[in-house]
């Protein structure tokens, strides 16, 4: 293990907080963090590099392309990437790097802590350990390492605010699991063909909305009207969208012909969409929603995001938007009630 050379960048977070009378704040960097690690030698020569230092609430897409340009550099030097950051928007990060940074053949690995590195029940030392320990082993990708479990970067969403194992891997397998020094791989993924490339850049233009009972047409209307290239409807279940009372296909038509791209994301977590499933879902494909199939919302999300900063083009977007770029989707995905 020694023999690797692992790049630690830290932004903030819980994992490198400590208390204040105002609650947690991010107080320190990479160098101190890293001292939280036992025998932190045997994760391999160490380098370390702040890149910010914030509350993952503030993290912007902006935040994202610095990021990835640390880690595609670093990875010329290094065999390995780890990025402490905090859990309300890791797996935004996750997903985004897991499209800005294509055929990686090395791993870039985020993580962070429910509990700040300062308290006894901190998980902070364990997860920045496992951090290393995977890094040190060289799958290539872009993963969350935490509470014990490996999950693929664009696949990963938090599920809890107060638990441990806060990240779920969504509708595919952990990567792997960490018990002590021994990684128990699920999957390996093989190494890409093609070599590793950057991807700087993202079209912020994309609009989120939850649908709920008594979701007014004129609420689509008014984010076309704001010139949204993208809106991302978290929609009832399989795909539902109401087409009675508050009729809101005619809205989706609306912007759809403006050339507005409009994807549908479940509300459920688990599982996906598949418009052809119910009449509801079948009269939004009609009026041109595109199914977001099987991808977490951050996955959808970002990457719309990277797919508008290569393309303006509905028609080349939709189509990036259903190719699998970084096992981000089911191709074809269709809903079995298992
Ligand atoms: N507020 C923190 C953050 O996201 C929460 C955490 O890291 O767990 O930066």
């Amino acid at each position: 293990m020694a023999s690797k050379k692992i790049l630690f960048l830290t932004t903030g977070g819980t994992i490198a907080s400590k208390p204040t009378p105002r609650g947690t704040v991010p107080a320190v960097g990479a160098a101190d963090l890293l001292k939280i690690v036992p025998d932190m030698q045997k994760y391999g020569n160490i380098h370390v590099k702040e890149l910010m230092r914030i509350d993952s609430s503030n993290m912007q897409p902006e935040d994202w392309l610095c990021i990835a340009e640390a880690c595609f550099k670093g990875l010329d030097e290094h065999d390995g990437v780890v990025i402490s950051h905090g859990t309300h928007t890791m797996a935004y990060t996750a997903s985004a790097l897991s499209f800005m940074l294509r055929n990686l053949h090395k791993p870039v690995v985020l993580t962070g802590a429910q509990i700040p590195f300062t308290e006894k029940r901190s998980d902070a030392a364990k997860n920045l350990k496992d951090s290393l320990l995977f890094a040190c082993d060289g799958a290539p990708g872009v993963f969350i390492v935490f509470d014990s479990m490996v999950i693929r970067g664009c696949r990963a969403t938090k599920m809890s605010t107060d638990r441990f194992d806060a990240f779920e891997s969504i509708n595919s397998p952990l990567i792997a699991t960490i018990r002590g020094e021994v990684i128990h791989y699920s999957f390996r993924p093989p190494l890409p063909e093609k070599r590793p490339s950057l991807h700087m850049h993202v079209n912020t233009s994309v609009c989120v909305l939850k649908l709920t009972p008594g979701t007014e047409p004129s609420l689509l209307q008014m984010i076309g009207n704001m010139g949204y290239r993208a809106l991302v409807i978290e929609c009832f279940g399989a795909g539902g969208v109401p087409a009675l009372k508050r009729n809101l296909i005619p809205a989706v038509r609306s912007l759809t012909r403006k050339g507005t791209l409009v994807v549908a994301s479940s509300q459920c977590v688990r599982g996906g969409v598949d418009l052809k499933m119910y009449d509801v879902g079948r009269k939004s494909l009609d009026a041109g929603i595109l199914s977001g199939l099987d991808m977490t919302t951050e996955a959808i999300i970002t990457k719309l995001m990277w797919a508008l900063g290569r393309s303006t083009d509905p028609k080349t977007v939709k189509k990036i938007m259903h190719k699998n770029h970084a096992d981000e989707l089911t191709p074809d995905y269709r809903i079995h009630i298992s």
